[in-house]
């Protein structure tokens, strides 16, 4: 959603040959981009890449940002079919991987919003079942090891728990008929009738699925403070974690979505408010919104958050894009103080 920005304003400069030469020049070539030293750090902070121009073209963009993890999507938002992945940009995407020593679970695909595998129509259902069943077909040639995707909607007409049943019943069947991949379900901002707000409904799906060995939990920050989970509390992040330890389960943890939000000084009032749009429009760079700057300097202090992906996924506004904002994340790692100067 926010590489294409970045795609057209590269573009823009190539089309500029005055521009051309300063800027041009500043990007290494692949094989000379190296992986961030994030030696003395157990935190892999990085961002959603575009995959326009190729897949493989992800794993660059992430190096050029000075990302440690990232996430893309597998391919088009707007189809349910999609050509076969190519191999020889499959093959491509590993060895960019193996370059830049990417371990795959510093890697989170994201899944296709057009999925609901908890959809009472039948049609829609059938269909997301199989885009996930797809998408994780392509994870596993793709080598990687980790999927999100957002558990899915009764849209008002079946309860949550059959709701939670179909997308149970939609894990099973992609478990079955894929080898590996670990499908990692996101939690929602508890809008309306989308399930995965709570936490406890995050466990709910966990325990109907047969292969728990498979399952995982993406916590965004956006939608979790959307769902009532104040992180400006002082300890907020912390108590948080308490509570998914406590209903789900730290070893189900993957990731993290690094997510300030936007709009509202509350919580309960951001509830409100979100029922008129859609989640992602919410999301606000680090620092600029009403989450804050110390809760994501506690994140990433926090240990029970190393080794996993902590993932941008803010709209990277010029002067703030998301190179400016790992750097701030990375600045605030290893200090014990807790940030109280204003941006
Ligand atoms: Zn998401
Ligand atoms: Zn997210």
């Amino acid at each position: 959603i926010m590489a294409p920005k970045k795609r057209e304003t590269r573009k823009r400069k190539a089309e500029d040959p005055k521009k051309d030469g300063d800027t041009m020049e500043k990007e290494p070539r692949s094989e000379e981009v190296r992986k961030r030293d994030i030696s003395g750090c157990s935190k892999y902070i990085g961002a959603h890449v575009g995959i326009q121009g190729g897949i493989w073209k992800a794993v660059d963009s992430c190096v050029t940002m000075g990302g440690s993890s990232f996430a893309l999507f597998l391919g088009s938002q707007r189809s349910w079919t999609r050509p076969a992945l190519d191999s020889s940009a499959a093959d491509k995407f590993l060895e960019q991987c193996s370059l830049h020593k990417f371990d795959p679970a510093h890697i989170l695909p994201h899944g296709s919003y057009l999925m609901n595998c908890g959809s009472p129509k039948e049609d829609v259902f059938q269909k997301s079942q199989a885009l996930l069943v797809d998408e994780l077909s392509r994870c596993s040639r793709l080598g990687l090891t980790l999927y999100n995707f957002h558990p899915g909607s009764s849209l008002g007409t079946i309860t949550t728990e059959e709701c939670m049943d179909k997308i149970a019943s939609a894990i099973n069947h992609a478990h079955q008929q894929t080898p590996t991949v670990v499908t990692v379900l996101e939690n929602m901002s508890g809008q309306g009738s989308t399930v995965g707000g709570k936490f406890s409904e995050l466990k709910t799906i966990i325990d109907k699925v047969r292969d728990q060995s498979r399952m995982g939990v993406c916590l965004d920050t956006c939608h979790a403070f959307a769902a009532g989970y104040d992180l400006t509390a002082e300890g907020g992040v912390r108590a948080m974690l308490d509570e998914f330890d406590q209903q789900v389960g730290l070893k189900y943890l993957k990731a993290i979505h690094l997510n300030d939000s936007k709009g509202k000084t509350t919580p309960h009032q951001w509830i409100i408010n979100s029922k008129l749009g859609c989640n992602l429009d919410r999301h606000e760079d680090i620092g600029k919104g009403h989450i804050g700057i110390s809760a994501f300097r506690d994140i990433v202090n926090e240990p029970r958050l190393d080794n996993i992906p902590l993932i941008l996924e803010t709209p990277g506004r010029p002067g703030f894009e998301y190179a400016e904002q790992i750097e701030l994340l990375y600045s605030l790692c290893n200090n014990g103080q807790r940030y109280t100067e204003p941006l």
